[in-house]
């Protein structure tokens, strides 16, 4: 029942615990009448000349630009994100708008040849655009969503997670700042089951981008279901990092550590089933070691950390119910003492293919290792799983990397690299990880609806 739960959302440093700012939740009363807000706002938008679109999401990219280290701070004291990834991740929110803009002029349709005829087609905007946002990324993934719907001339009504709400908040005020007319983007912070649910259900929300875990995933599409409306959603991984034994062993050894420590290995898309080939098993574990020992933990504004703490007391709780701390490790990290959510770099080895922590997403810093024979067994090791949302091989094989990239069932793979977010590129997941993609060339059509006409060109009869 919506009043079980809380009015208001506490938002903690997770690196000190310290309390940092109380944020009022949404009623589902507030969700109506944001919505209608912004039936009313998108309405104009829609009608206003692409050009002057355009113009507007670029000078929203360069008030973001302004206050990037500002945006960067705010990310490191609620998420306890390193600041050299939070300047990044400002950064990248600002690169989105700039691309979201540049295709706000080229949102063709087509004039396609049939007979008796003129055919075309056009992108119509889907109107207001529910989007619902994690905790590990959000900054970033309010971006995602938010650039391409606005160009694509939508209205955005957007609730972060409960734990992260501040840097939305920020970005929605930048927004006005920057002219964008009111209440076409706005930011309600709120409970997922109430706030959010309140968003999935309502009539006049026609499209949901979800990004969070598959769980509630699945319950948003079964509630868009009922209404037909369009989903995208972006879920969790369990993602391999494959090593051959033609590889580099050195550098896949070195990188590695931070393809499953980035963002504390709260990240989708995180290569934690590390497979190995069994001739070169030992050599990349004697490299493996000193690499994720090596790694700087500790102060997220440092700019010399690399890895800061999970995001809440229960995200470490979670992460210690599939991984006790003094679960055997073939390496375990140090953290910093005293208050903060820590939890040390963990990879775990000889554990079955089928061990819980093999196949399911625990979302903090751990890893698995597990041996391969040949290439048929890594992509089988591989692909034994529900997610799919993105994966690494290192081989120096060019032949290899095709296929393997081509029989790995996931949305984004890198080969000789962990790389898998780029805003021109898209981004999403197979099987349990999603469903549709994000980024990209096509980022705006997915915010659209597109319509057919037909024109006759007979000759009226007499
Ligand atoms: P979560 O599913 O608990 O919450 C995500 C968002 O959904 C939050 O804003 C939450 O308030 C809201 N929510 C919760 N219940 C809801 C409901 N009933 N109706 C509507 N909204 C509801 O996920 P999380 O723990 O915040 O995030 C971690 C998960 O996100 C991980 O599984 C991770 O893999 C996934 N993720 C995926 C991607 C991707 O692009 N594939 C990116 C980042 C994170």
């Amino acid at each position: 029942m919506p009043d079980q739960h809380p009015t208001e959302h506490l938002v903690l440093n997770p690196a000190t615990e310290e309390l940092i700012a109380t944020v009022p939740a949404t009623s589902p009363q507030e969700v109506d009448a944001a919505v209608a807000r912004a039936v009313r706002a998108q309405a104009a938008w829609a009608a206003t000349a692409p050009a002057d679109r355009a113009r507007l999401l670029r000078r929203f990219a360069a008030v973001v630009d302004q206050h990037r280290e500002e945006l960067a701070a705010l990310e490191v004291r609620e998420a306890g994100h390193p600041i050299g990834n939070a300047r990044w991740e400002a950064g990248n929110v600002r690169d989105l708008l700039e691309y979201a803009a540049g295709g706000v002029e080229r949102l063709n349709g087509a004039q396609i040849p049939v007979p008796g005829g003129l055919n075309v087609t056009f992108h119509e905007p889907l109107g207001v655009v529910g989007v619902i946002v994690p905790w590990n990324f959000p900054l970033p993934i309010a971006g995602w969503a938010t650039a391409p719907a606005l160009a694509a001339g939508n209205a955005v009504v957007l609730k972060p997670a409960e734990t992260t709400p501040l840097t939305a908040l920020r970005l929605a005020e930048l927004a006005l700042e920057s002219g964008l007319p009111e209440h076409l983007f706005q930011v309600l912070p709120g409970a997922g089951p109430v706030a959010g649910a309140a968003l999935v259900d309502h009539p006049d929300v026609a499209k949901i981008v979800f990004t969070g875990s598959t769980t509630v995933g699945k319950q948003v599409m079964a509630r868009c279901a009922a209404q037909v409306k369009r989903v995208t959603l972006e879920l969790g991984g369990k993602s391999p990092n494959i090593v051959f034994a033609d590889a580099d062993i050195e550098a896949a050894a070195l990188a590695a550590p931070m393809a499953f420590l980035d963002n504390t290995g709260q990240d989708c898309c995180a290569r934690t089933r590390i497979l190995v080939q069994r001739s070169v098993y030992e050599r990349f574990m004697e490299l493996l070691v000193p690499a994720v020992l090596g790694v700087t933990v500790g102060d997220p504004a440092d700019p010399a950390t690399a890895v800061g703490p999970l995001i809440s007391a229960a995200q470490r709780e979670r992460v210690r119910s599939h991984v006790p701390e003094d679960a055997p490790a073939a390496i375990r990290g140090e953290v910093p003492s005293g208050k903060g959510f820590w939890y040390p770099a963990t990879v775990l080895t000889g554990l079955a293919p089928d061990a819980p922590a093999v196949t399911e997403e625990i979302f903090g810093p751990v890893a698995v290792v597990l041996p391969f024979e040949d290439e048929a067994d890594a992509v089988r090791l591989a692909n034994a799983t529900s997610y799919g949302l993105a994966g690494s091989l290192w081989t120096r094989d060019v032949g290899r990397a095709i296929r393997v990239s081509r029989a790995v069932a996931a949305g984004n793979l890198s080969v000789n690299s962990h790389s898998s977010v780029r805003y021109w590129t898209p981004f999403g997941g197979f099987k349990g990880s999603g469903l549709g993609r994000e980024l990209g060339p096509d980022a705006l059509t997915a915010f659209t609806e597109t319509k057919n006409v037909f024109i006759s060109t007979e000759e009226s009869r007499p």
